[in-house]
């Protein structure tokens, strides 16, 4: 069932990053990982985004990426304080977490983080083994302080030096990533990244069940 919701704020978190935060559906509930589809203008186009925000807040917040030239993101990007939007009900398949007992790592790159956000803020006692997290800029990594007095961080920034960060691509990483037969692996955002950490992760005997993933967005060829 759709619903249409009221804007509370759309606020800058970086050149060309926004948080979308709108008033929650009364007794709608989800669980992190799940994304809702957003309408455009028409009522017609929409485009899936990932809830960002916990299971218990009164609002839901989306961490979005404006496209340029894009339908529903630059529509977004501009929507004021008391704007109606209409939203699908939760839905997903991508499921952040412990599998039993087991350990669980989480990598994302850029928006790839709302889910794992998401997560953090539903179960901050329950955090993953470690978090590795890929930017292109380094204050596009709108979450690193939060995340880092929560989980341990590791942060690469492809187009720029920062002091607290590795130079290059997620892939720069992968070093840190702890291996062993029970850990699950959550990979978010950008295809490039799911297919070369999943390669990866499947060259060192990491089960394919054991690899979980959720592609935002398709580098163009
Ligand atoms: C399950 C799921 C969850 C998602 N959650 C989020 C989220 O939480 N936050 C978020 O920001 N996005 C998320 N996305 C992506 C989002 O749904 C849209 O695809 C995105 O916002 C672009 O939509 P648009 O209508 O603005 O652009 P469109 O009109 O769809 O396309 C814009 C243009 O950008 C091009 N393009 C596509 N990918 C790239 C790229 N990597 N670099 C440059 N150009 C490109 C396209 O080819 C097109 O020409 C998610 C996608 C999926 C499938």
């Amino acid at each position: 069932m759709d619903h249409s919701v009221s804007v509370i704020h759309v606020q800058r978190c970086a050149p060309g990053i926004f948080e979308l935060a709108v008033e929650r559906p009364p007794e709608v509930a989800f669980v992190p990982g799940d994304c809702v589809a957003i309408y455009g203008p028409d009522g017609q186009a929409s485009r899936p985004y990932s809830l960002a925000s916990g299971q218990q807040e009164p609002v839901w917040r989306f961490l979005i990426r404006e496209m340029r030239g894009g339908e529903i993101s630059p529509y977004l990007a501009t929507r004021q304080s008391g704007d109606r939007l209409q939203l699908s009900a939760p839905f997903g398949w991508f499921r952040p977490g412990p599998v039993g007992d087991g350990p669980f790592v989480f990598m994302a790159t850029g928006t790839g983080i709302a889910p794992f956000l998401s997560y953090l803020h539903s179960h901050p006692a329950c955090p993953p083994a470690c978090c590795l997290y890929g930017v292109g800029q380094r204050a596009d990594a709108v979450a690193a302080e939060w995340l880092r007095e929560r989980v341990r961080l590791h942060l690469a920034v492809s187009r720029e030096a920062a002091e607290d960060a590795a130079h290059g691509r997620l892939t720069r990483l992968l070093d840190e990533v702890p291996l062993g037969e029970a850990h699950h692996y959550y990979l978010c955002g950008l295809d490039a990244m799911i297919d070369e950490v999943s390669v990866w992760l499947e060259a060192r005997a990491v089960p394919i069940t054991h690899i979980h993933r959720e592609c935002f967005f398709n580098a163009p060829v």
